[in-house]
């Protein structure tokens, strides 16, 4: 296998593998280990050129550094995307491959799930290096993030609902939920629960049938769900779903959901802080899943108990936000990045 260094400003380390035997053409960013060792998940994707994988994965990098930052995991920002058609490139001596590059990193990257990665995947990986986090509970590992995901975006919204409307109690806020996947139904039944008025739209309609039955919520089409009239959206399908084309519509009052990159870009955050709308940004909402992952590196290992407690500061994380958003003026997005970066710099100063 032939790793080489891609030296990039602002990164501790970047490295690319290629290996001709199994086709594994792979990229780690390492991208800050002040606060630990870098933990990031890894994503296949078929990239149209190298260039383009390098600028996804520097991306995701920063963006684990902030999550972790802010979630006080104790672990940094990296991330690994490996070039291909998972229909086409997936394969034992391919997952094998890639943990000898992760191994050769010495443990300063540590992996985990991310888009096209599944769990499966992990355990080949598993065999040629520890680096992985995220495994099943049986194989040692914290196991499915979502629920621990949902817990955290429940604590949020009561947290959003507290800090504008000055009461978290849910009981009669109307929360509109875009995507009932993995974390979107947990959520559901966390809201309704605690007593919240729920709609609930999915690009599949058996996950809208299954929880308008269990539960009782109500549904909206796809298209809909994001300009109901309600108090909070939670964003739970996809990312940029705040744009041009949709902003016009939203008409909740708070935007607290799980999904990633909520943002199609950073002036949206702008947009919604003109508009009096309260943000939680994406990743101090949605950080219970690494959370969670984080935990398998404490003292004495996985315990979920300790998960649990440390998913519950993530609705003081949010308070920081937006007490920084309201003093200096800025977007919560913008809050929320310079609190991830004075924490970072201030360990920095210390080490
Ligand atoms: P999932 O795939 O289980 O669920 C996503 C759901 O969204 C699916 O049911 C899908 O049918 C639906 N969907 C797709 N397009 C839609 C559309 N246009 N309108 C409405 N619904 C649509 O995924 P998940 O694990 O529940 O994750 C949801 C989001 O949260 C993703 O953005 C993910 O990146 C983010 N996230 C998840 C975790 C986790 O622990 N799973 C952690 C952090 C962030």
């Amino acid at each position: 296998m032939e790793i080489t260094d891609l030296p990039v400003a602002g990164y501790e380390r970047v490295v690319r593998a290629k290996d001709k035997e199994s086709g594994l053409h792979a990229l780690v960013a390492i991208h800050d280990t002040t606060l630990g060792p870098a933990l990031g998940g890894m994503r296949m994707w078929p990239y149209g050129s190298e260039d383009e994988a390098l600028t996804d994965v520097l991306r995701l990098a920063r963006g684990m550094t902030f999550k972790s930052a802010v979630a006080h995991t104790g672990l940094g920002g990296g991330k690994s995307v490996v070039i291909g058609d998972p229909r086409a490139v997936k394969s034992e001596k391919l997952f094998l491959a890639m943990g000898r590059f992760i191994d050769s990193l010495g443990g300063r990257y540590i992996t985990a799930e991310d888009v096209n990665i599944g769990i499966g995947d992990l355990e080949v990986v598993r065999r040629s290096t520890r680096w992985v986090s995220g495994l099943a509970r049986e194989d040692g590992g914290s196991g499915n993030p979502s629920p621990y995901t949902a817990y955290g975006v429940f604590l949020g919204i009561r947290a959003a609902c507290g800090w504008h409307f000055g009461t978290d109690e849910l009981r009669g806020r109307h929360v509109a939920v875009q995507g009932v996947g993995a974390v979107g139904s947990a959520l559901v039944e966390r809201l309704v629960k605690a007593g919240a008025r729920v709609t609930v739209a999915d690009a599949r309609e058996d996950r809208v049938k299954a929880l308008v039955d269990k539960l009782g919520v109500a549904a909206a089409g796809v298209d809909e769900i994001i300009g109901i009239a309600c108090d909070v959206f939670a964003p739970c399908a996809l990312g940029a779903v705040l744009n041009d084309k949709t902003l016009p519509n939203l008409r909740a009052k708070i935007i607290a959901g799980a999904a990633n990159n909520v943002l199609h870009e950073s002036r949206h955050g702008r947009v919604l802080f003109e508009r009096g709308v309260l943000y939680a940004p994406d990743y101090v909402i949605n950080a219970g899943g690494i959370v969670n992952v984080a935990v398998e590196f404490a003292p004495g290992g996985y315990v979920e108990a300790e998960s649990l407690r440390r998913i519950e500061r993530i609705p003081e994380a949010l308070r920081q936000v937006w007490s920084i958003s309201s003093e200096e003026k800025i977007p919560a997005s913008d809050a929320a990045d310079r609190l991830a970066m004075n924490i970072v710099a201030e360990a920095k100063a210390r080490a």
